[in-house]
Parts: C-alpha cells; sequence; structure tokens
C-alpha cells in the first residue's frame, strides 16, 4: 500500500470518527482509540467487488481444518489481550472487574473504527465475549465475573454455549441434561448438539434440568462446565458445506463444583433468556460489508448471465433495496441508547439479515443454473453455493425464524398467542 493510500484512509477514518462521536467524551475516546488502532493494525484493504480478482469470499461458515481453526482461535485472543492491555478489550465492562465502565455507545463506536482495520476475526471467541459474558456479568457473582468473565476478555479464556439438545431446540425450556447434588457440587449426564466452537473453548455455559419434579422451566439452572473435565467428551460434526464448526457435546458423570452454578436452583430459564438475547444481536449485527459486497457481485453476475430478462434484473433491484434498507434501519437502532431498544427490534434485526442471505443466495442460483449445483472451475459460479447453503443456518442460530415470527406476532403485534398445548 502506497503511503497517499495511507493518508487518504485515515482522512476517511476522521471524518467517520466526526461523524460518528455523538459527545465530547465520545470524540476524546475515539481519538484514543484510533490512536491505538494506527499503532497496532494497518487500515484494512477494501474486498475486491472486480469481478475475477482475488477469492471469491462467499463461504459464511469457516471451512477450516482443525489446525486452521486453533491458530485462528490463537490470533483472536492475542488481538483481544492486546485491545485489553489498552483499556479498549471490555469497553462496557464493570470497572471493578477490569472493565471500561462506558455506555454502549463507545464500544459501538470502537467497533465501527475497529472496523476499517485489519485485525483478526473474532469469530472463534465471539460468543464468550459477545453472548456469554454479557449473561454472566446480569446473573454471576462478583466471583463468578472475576474468576471467569474477565479472562473472556482478557483473551485468556474462549467459552461455548452447551444449550440446544438432540431433544430440545426451539422448545428450548424441554433439555433433558440431568444436574444431580452430589458432594461439593453436581453431577451431570446428558448431550447437547450444535455447539459451536467447543472443541477449543475453555468453559461451556450449560443449561440443565435440577429438578425433573418442579415445572418445565422452573426446573432450570444454569452451570459452568470446565470443558476440560473429565467426562466432557467433544465430537465434530461436519457440515454439508465441508468444515467442522459445531459439536456434540456428550456429559458423563461430570463434576461441577458448587460455586458454579449462575443465579439460584432453577433460575436457569432467566439466564437462558438473557444469553439467547444478546446471540440475536449477534446475529443481526453480521457484516454489512460483506452483504453489501455480495450484492454488488451479483450485479456483476447479472449483468453477463441473464439481466436482459427483466424479472431478474427486478429482483436484483429488490436484494439491493433490502440490504440497504436493513443496514439503516440498524443504523437508526444503533443511534439510540441500548436501553430505548426493546429485545423485539433485536429479533427483526436477525430476521432481515438471515433473509437478505437467502434472497442473494437465491438469486444467484437462479441466474447461474446448473453451474450453482456443478463446480466446473469458473471463478465466482460455484462459490455461490457455499453461500446459499450457510445462509440456511442463519435462518436456524439464535433461533429458527418461525420461532422469531411467533414471537414478534404476540408481542410486538399483539396477534392471539399460539395455543401452548400444540408446541
Ligand atoms: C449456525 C448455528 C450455530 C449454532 N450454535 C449453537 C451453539 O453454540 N449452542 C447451542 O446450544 N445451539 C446452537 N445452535 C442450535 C440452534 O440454537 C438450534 O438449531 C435452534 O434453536 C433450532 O433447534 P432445532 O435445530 O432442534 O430445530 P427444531 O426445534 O427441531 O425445529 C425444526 C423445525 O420446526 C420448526 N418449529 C419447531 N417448533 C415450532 C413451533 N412452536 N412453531 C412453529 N415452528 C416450529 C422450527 O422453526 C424448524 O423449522 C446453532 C445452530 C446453528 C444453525
Amino acid at each position: 500500500m502506497s503511503s497517499s493510500e495511507f493518508v487518504i484512509d485515515m482522512q476517511e477514518l476522521e471524518s467517520l470518527l466526526d461523524e460518528t462521536a455523538g459527545s465530547d467524551g465520545e470524540r476524546e475516546f475515539g481519538t484514543a482509540a484510533l490512536a491505538f488502532l494506527r499503532a497496532h493494525a494497518q487500515p484494512k484493504p477494501p474486498l475486491s467487488t472486480t469481478w475475477g480478482v482475488g477469492p471469491e469470499h462467499l463461504e459464511l461458515f469457516h471451512e477450516t481444518s482443525d489446525d486452521e481453526e486453533r491458530a485462528e482461535a490463537d490470533a483472536a485472543l492475542a488481538w483481544q489481550r492486546t485491545k485489553f492491555e489498552a483499556g479498549f478489550g471490555w469497553i462496557g465492562g464493570p470497572s471493578e472487574h477490569g472493565g471500561g465502565g462506558y455506555p454502549d455507545s463507545y464500544d459501538r463506536l470502537f467497533r465501527i473504527l475497529e472496523g476499517r482495520f485489519d485485525v483478526p476475526d473474532p469469530s472463534p471467541i465471539r460468543i464468550g465475549i459477545g453472548t456469554v459474558g454479557p449473561a454472566l456479568v446480569l446473573h454471576g457473582t462478583s466471583d463468578i465475573v472475576e474468576q471467569f468473565v474477565r479472562p473472556l476478555y482478557e483473551g485468556k479464556s474462549i467459552a461455548c454455549q452447551l444449550f440446544s439438545e438432540p431433544g430440545a431446540g426451539s422448545d428450548l425450556a424441554g433439555v433433558s441434561t440431568t444436574a444431580v447434588p452430589v458432594d461439593g457440587g453436581w453431577q451431570v449426564n446428558g448431550q447437547k448438539v450444535w455447539t459451536s466452537n467447543a472443541t477449543f473453548a475453555d468453559i461451556g455455559l450449560a443449561l440443565v434440568r435440577t429438578d425433573p419434579s418442579a415445572g418445565k422451566h422452573a426446573g432450570l439452572s444454569m452451570l459452568l462446565v470446565d470443558m476440560r473435565s473429565p467426562g466432557v467428551e467433544v465430537r465434530p460434526i461436519q457440515q454439508m458445506t465441508g468444515g467442522a464448526s459445531f459439536t456434540e457435546v456428550f456429559l458423563a458423570d461430570v463434576h461441577v463444583p458448587a460455586g458454579r452454578m449462575i443465579g439460584e436452583p432453577g433460575a436457569g430459564w432467566s439466564v437462558a433468556t438473557a444469553t439467547l438475547a444478546g446471540e440475536r444481536k449477534a446475529v443481526g449485527d453480521r457484516s454489512h460489508e460483506n452483504l453489501t459486497r455480495a450484492v454488488e457481485l451479483l450485479r456483476h453476475l447479472g449483468d453477463a448471465e441473464g439481466f436482459d430478462d427483466a424479472r431478474l434484473r427486478r429482483r436484483w433491484a429488490e436484494v439491493a433495496i433490502g440490504v440497504r434498507a436493513s443496514r439503516l434501519r440498524q443504523q437508526g437502532l444503533q443511534s439510540v441508547p441500548a436501553e430505548y431498544v426493546a429485545p423485539a427490534e433485536r429479533t427483526a434485526d436477525k430476521l432481515l439479515t438471515a433473509a437478505n442471505l437467502a434472497a442473494i443466495g437465491d438469486l444467484a442460483a437462479d441466474l447461474l443454473g446448473p453451474r450453482f449445483s456443478v463446480d466446473t472451475g469458473e471463478w465466482g459460479t460455484f462459490a455461490w453455493n457455499k453461500w446459499r447453503m450457510g445462509a440456511l443456518g442463519y435462518r436456524i442460530a439464535g433461533g429458527t425464524e418461525e420461532i422469531l415470527k411467533t414471537l414478534v406476532a404476540e408481542r410486538v403485534l399483539g396477534l392471539p398467542r399460539e395455543p401452548k398445548e400444540l408446541r
């Protein structure tokens, strides 16, 4: 990169800071953040939208080997450590535990600035810092936060979420993994499934049944499981796209010490709800840079393949408008303090992101015909297949579309509630 390009990038970043910082405090914080980022990372070169140039980058899930996955996790941890040491690793966290104590808007400002730099992909540690960590701060004791949450932000530990089971996904309150009281703690038995990142996680937040005689929700509790305990077995599940980002986790007579319960026995459902709210926000926050780039690549594809058909041209316009509208909506939500944003707004965000991902993949499939399904080696053709198959995962992760639409119908639109006995 030439030095003149570097200067132009920096000017753009200064104006981005001007646009984004809403107060003098945010401006001062943003200036320090920018100085930190400039000292520790290079500006990110834009992803190419030129047809036929560089890798296609159209996969939505990691398609890496175990070794590559571990290396990515180590890189994400190292960058997290660097941020933490400089005061940017846990911007909104409680100051008594090493966090910055800043409002959400500061964290958002940092993420916007960080997004312009070439830093390691945070995916391997995102569940810990974006989902499990915030739920534990809300529901865990001070000891739990110091011993288990702080290391997530310090870049010393990775967490996974042990919720779903073969018989309990949408109906999460139906989990049957049990925890029975034993000397000095709990003994856990059962099976979890679809656990992301479990192969390299240090701790797992596990929803378990502690009282089978209590009501469905009231019998649940939340435990922090050391993933290296005897009796924990992690088996990777291979995805149809080739990689193995998910696992089955078998728990056989796993001992969990007494102090590792989050909240009281029977309070597991409220911790699970707080965790799921964070998860939906994370899916909705999915990088718009990728979506916008995909829309642009689709335009190239359409120009070459089928935009003489007015129906396909129109579909491209609808996809482009959908992505832009969802971006503007998200920016609108980000401009108001988080406490004024109802959880249902986040749910809608996740639904829109997943629908946009799927619509982009569908249009690519219709433009390409058989070349979407058969790898001919031609640039920008079969690569869309990974996008389309990955998009299915986004419709399911963090709550399926059917379940979330029911939530929006009942809690936002006030429609009659679904009869419980049919669930
Ligand atoms: C990318 C990805 C990452 C994931 N990561 C994790 C993780 O880290 N940890 C974890 O614990 N889990 C994880 N999951 C699992 C995820 O939470 C579940 O897959 C999801 O909750 C759906 O559960 P299920 O797969 O059992 O489907 P089911 O609940 O069996 O649903 C099957 C179908 O039936 C429909 N359905 C079910 N009930 C109703 C109803 N009442 N009304 C209407 N339709 C209904 C569903 O919408 C769906 O279409 C992940 C999933 C994905 C795709």
